[in-house]
């Protein structure tokens, strides 16, 4: 039987485009449908945006900063729309690159919304086209609680794109999204609160990473409000929102911004018409080789609702065309260590376990961390401090986690994934000598276990 496409893509987000270019790139016929936007959640309403947002608040204490070294700088003021009209001519390109990437690569793409007519056929713009392969592709949603008033909260879709600046806003969520965000509108000047149901934000976190920037948000005067929901939004004049809280309070603000987890996208796909099953939690249900419960039918990224990051997307992308179209250089992904950071000011990041998984699994370990402060505020009056942690397993000395809170995390973490891979041991980071003076070096000299 011969088919209008070898492989048929719905969905050109990271992971979506990375399958069709490497498909093509290995000989196969690919066409890729998108309805919205190419490069999906990351470029426009995800990572791409956000730390460029994220840089921006990052000024915010620059100026004093730069005056404590002897500079003299005017008064500051931050123009939001210039930054938003900024921020999305720089998209814009981006997408003009997504859309030369794939069709330089012979790549078909379909701009509107693909529907399953059965599990070889997909339609989009009423025409329908037969595949051999189908690899959906669709990403995630924000999810917003069903709350009266739902209506009213923005998602990490609207916040991009607000016409003003709110100059107060309430963040429900204790995850990246909301934490995120929480930083890059108090860098930017707005009063933030933010809504957590449970006792600490970041679970899954280190807890000395969590309680750490706790304290730095804190500090830096950032409301922080933990067990504790919304259960309604009013309207009132003058663009003002009332959030009513559970335990009977209400706050007033601006803005409501959700950042309550995402949902996989699978609105009006008629994947029933595939046979493709569901997981429990709703996403797309694959064996190691990405492969549906319809074997033609494959699924990677946010809607396999495994780890919802783009550099795992992107490598799934890469493991579905070779598996497909040059098994030989076929490689699974491998789920051990990957790195990530929060962009928070200051910013997360971390790879392997951490304090309290490590015990969960049963090793004996030794706990190596400092605190300081960075050199760059020694002459100001900035407090702000640096928190670094190493978990060594006793038994083997491998170093089984390393976290930090401060500037650059994610820069500095990044290597240091790389010697987790390779199985570094503790021994290992102290025979490297550092490089001084910087943050980074506090990494390899830290001699004392904590008690
Ligand atoms: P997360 O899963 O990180 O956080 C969701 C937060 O919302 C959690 O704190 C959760 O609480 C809370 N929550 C969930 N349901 C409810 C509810 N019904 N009522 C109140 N609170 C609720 O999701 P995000 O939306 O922040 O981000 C989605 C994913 O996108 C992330 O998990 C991450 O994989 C990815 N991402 C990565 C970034 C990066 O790499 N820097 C940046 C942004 C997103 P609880 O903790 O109690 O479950």
């Amino acid at each position: 039987m011969t088919y209008d496409f070898d492989l048929f893509v719905i969905g050109a987000g990271s992971g979506g485009v990375r399958a069709s270019r490497f498909a093509a790139s290995f000989g196969a016929k690919v066409a890729v449908a998108e309805s919205r936007y190419l490069g999906g959640t990351c470029v426009n309403v995800g990572c791409v945006p956000k730390k460029l947002l994220s840089y921006a608040a990052s000024f915010h204490d620059e100026p004093s900063i730069a005056q404590s070294f002897g500079w003299e700088l005017t008064a500051k003021s931050f123009d939001w729309t210039k930054l938003i009209n900024n921020k999305n001519t720089e998209i814009q390109r981006l997408n003009g690159i997504y859309k030369n990437l794939l069709v330089n690569s012979g790549v078909t793409l379909l701009e509107g919304h693909a529907r399953f007519v059965d599990a070889q056929h997909v339609e989009v713009n009423g025409t329908v086209y037969s595949a051999k392969h189908i690899l959906i592709t669709v990403g995630g949603w924000p999810f917003v609680p069903d709350i009266p008033g739902k209506e009213h909260a923005i998602s990490s879709n609207e916040v991009f794109y607000l016409p003003e600046q709110p100059k107060h806003i309430v963040i429900v969520g204790g995850g990246y999204i909301a934490l995120e965000f929480a930083s890059i509108f108090k860098g930017l000047g707005s009063e933030v609160e933010v809504i957590y149901r449970g006792d600490l934000f970041l679970k899954g976190f280190d807890n000395d990473v969590r309680e750490h920037l706790k304290q730095s948000f804190e500090a830096q005067g950032i409301q922080l409000r933990f067990n504790s929901t919304i259960k309604a939004i009013e309207k009132r004049a003058n663009n003002q929102f009332v959030a009513q809280l559970d335990d009977g309070q209400s706050i007033t603000t601006n803005s409501v911004f959700y950042a309550t987890g995402r949902k996989p996208m699978l609105d009006n796909l008629n994947i029933e018409a595939a046979g493709v099953a569901l997981d429990k939690r709703g996403y797309i249900q694959v064996n190691p080789h990405y492969q549906t419960s319809q074997p033609n039918v494959y699924a990677m990224g946010d809607v396999i609702g495994r780890v919802q990051l783009t550099p795992v997307a992107l490598a799934e992308g890469m493991a579905v065309a070779r598996h497909l179209f040059k098994p030989e250089q076929y490689q699974p992904v491998d789920y051990q260590l990957i790195p990530t950071a929060v962009f928070t000011l200051p910013n997360i990041s971390t790879v392997g376990l951490t304090e309290e998984q490590a015990r969960a699994q049963g090793f004996d370990v030794a706990i190596f961390e400092s605190r300081f402060r960075p050199m760059k505020l020694s002459l100001s009056a900035l407090q702000e401090r640096i928190y670094m942690k190493l978990i060594v397993d006793k038994a083997s000395d491998k170093v089984l986690g390393c976290h930090m809170v401060g500037p650059e995390a994610a820069e500095i973490i990044q290597g240091l994934a790389i010697a987790l891979k390779a199985g570094a041991t503790k021994a290992i980071f102290d025979q490297t000598v550092g490089i001084h003076p910087s943050s980074a070096e506090e990494f390899v000299t830290m001699r004392t276990e904590r008690t």
